[in-house]
């Protein structure tokens, strides 16, 4: 509300382009996927925290009442980012085991060595509570300043009831979308998946259910396979979750037709997908989430992205930000790596990190767009053209953001 009571309303004028997905519907797919509305000379019109209005400024009729006004000449607006594949809430940090890693390392020494998922565990079951408050709310920040107003983030590094509990808990008062990912790893204090998962579904999950939106799980070669995965999912769907799949990251365990029979909305990673998993999803609405920032960080190879695009399956973008795999928090490089590494258009790229991304959070019908109705969630590019988005390798692209129609302070 402004001072007066009423409605506040933010008009950004003059912007060199406005440039949002286009249509209405999600996910978008196919040639759709890189259909980008684009308005030369534009402003953006926010009224109580939602768009009311984009055009080009010669159509901008005359304002009635208070409006506060952003000037956007020299910057290029796109809807605020949407990050649905995180694991922000962790303590401490692997440098470590990036540096003895970067100096070529084995996995062998890097275990020996404390490193890998477990070194997260124990930092994060040391931390209280309101340590991973403020983890959850440091890492925020600093999404929010590459351009990202929603973040998904994942549990996953307790794998107690305590810990995970406190993780949901944290990334929700960070401000982050909630996922349970009880189904990570297997903890120190249990030597077989099958027991540890009893223990997960019958202690954690009726109170993880309660915190958080979705759950995932780890379907890989030492961590979950199939079948366990199978048992996780269903429980969780039956308490009211929505199902993710960590799936073909380093090689095909059937992570995608099990996403698919489930009903997931999405299956992330996909490096090691080959072209019967490709035509599965294109004939699926299950969503791939790419994570380029992990497969350049790992050293492995990219996600096939455009085969997945011209087969017709539903693809986003994120970028898996997380101590040990993707210490990565932009988009903004998560679309470059896609224009560079994964073959997409700057405007294929956006839509992912949009629309698709919100689609996959269950947030599509508000989130990802500049058109009418949907929050005011808009990041202002410093440069004359929105393809700087990706064009810029690592640049200083994000000038200012505004969340729910309000500018906002970067830190
Ligand atoms: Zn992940």
């Amino acid at each position: 509300m402004s001072a007066d009571g009423g409605p506040r309303r933010l008009l950004i004028r003059d912007l060199a382009q406005l440039a949002t997905p286009a249509g209405r519907g999600a996910p978008l797919r196919g040639v759709e996927l890189g259909r980008v509305d684009v308005l030369e000379d534009a402003f953006l019109l926010c009224d109580d925290g939602v768009v009311a209005g984009v055009g080009r400024m010669h159509d901008l009729e005359p304002l009635a009442g208070d409006v506060d006004e952003l000037d956007g000449r020299g910057l290029c607006a796109v809807p605020g980012l949407v990050d649905c594949h995180t694991h922000a809430c962790f303590a401490g940090d692997r440098v470590e085991e990036f540096a003895l890693r970067a100096s070529g390392a084995t996995y062998e020494e890097l275990h020996a060595s404390g490193g890998g998922i477990m070194s997260t565990v124990r930092a994060t079951r040391a931390a209280g509570g309101e340590e991973l408050v403020r983890a959850v709310r440091r890492h925020g920040r600093w999404m929010l300043r590459a351009g990202t107003t929603t973040f998904e983030a994942k549990s996953g590094y307790g794998l107690d009831l305590e810990t995970e509990l406190a993780s949901l808990q944290a990334i929700r008062e960070g401000g982050g979308v909630a996922t349970w990912l009880g189904a990570h790893a297997l903890p120190p204090e249990f030597d077989d998946a099958d027991a540890y998962l009893d223990f997960a579904l019958r202690e954690v999950l009726p109170r993880a259910a309660e915190l958080a939106e979705a759950a995932d799980v780890f379907v890989e070669r030492g961590a979950f396979d199939v079948a366990q995965a199978r048992r996780y999912l269903e429980a969780c769907r039956g308490a009211g979750l929505a199902l993710r799949l960590h799936g073909d990251q380093f090689t095909e365990q059937g992570a995608v037709e099990l996403a698919i029979e489930l009903g997931a909305r999405s299956v992330d990673h996909l490096e090691a997908t080959g072209d019967r998993g490709v035509s599965q999803l294109a004939d699926s609405a299950v969503v791939g989430v790419l994570l380029p920032a992990s497969a350049l960080f790992l050293g492995r190879p990219m996600p096939p992205a455009r085969a997945l695009v011209a087969a017709g399956a539903a693809v986003a973008l994120a970028t898996d930000f997380n101590p040990g795999s993707a210490f990565c928090e932009s988009l903004p490089l998560v679309c470059s790596l896609a224009a560079t590494q994964l073959q997409l258009s700057p405007a294929e790229a956006l839509t992912a990190c949009t629309v698709n991304a919100a689609h996959v959070l269950g947030r599509a019908d508000r989130l990802g767009r500049l058109a009418q109705g949907y929050a005011a969630d808009v990041v202002l590019l410093n440069a004359p053209d929105w393809r700087y988005l990706a064009y810029h390798l690592g640049g200083d692209v994000v000038s200012q953001v505004v969340v729910a129609g309000v500018p906002v302070e970067l830190p």
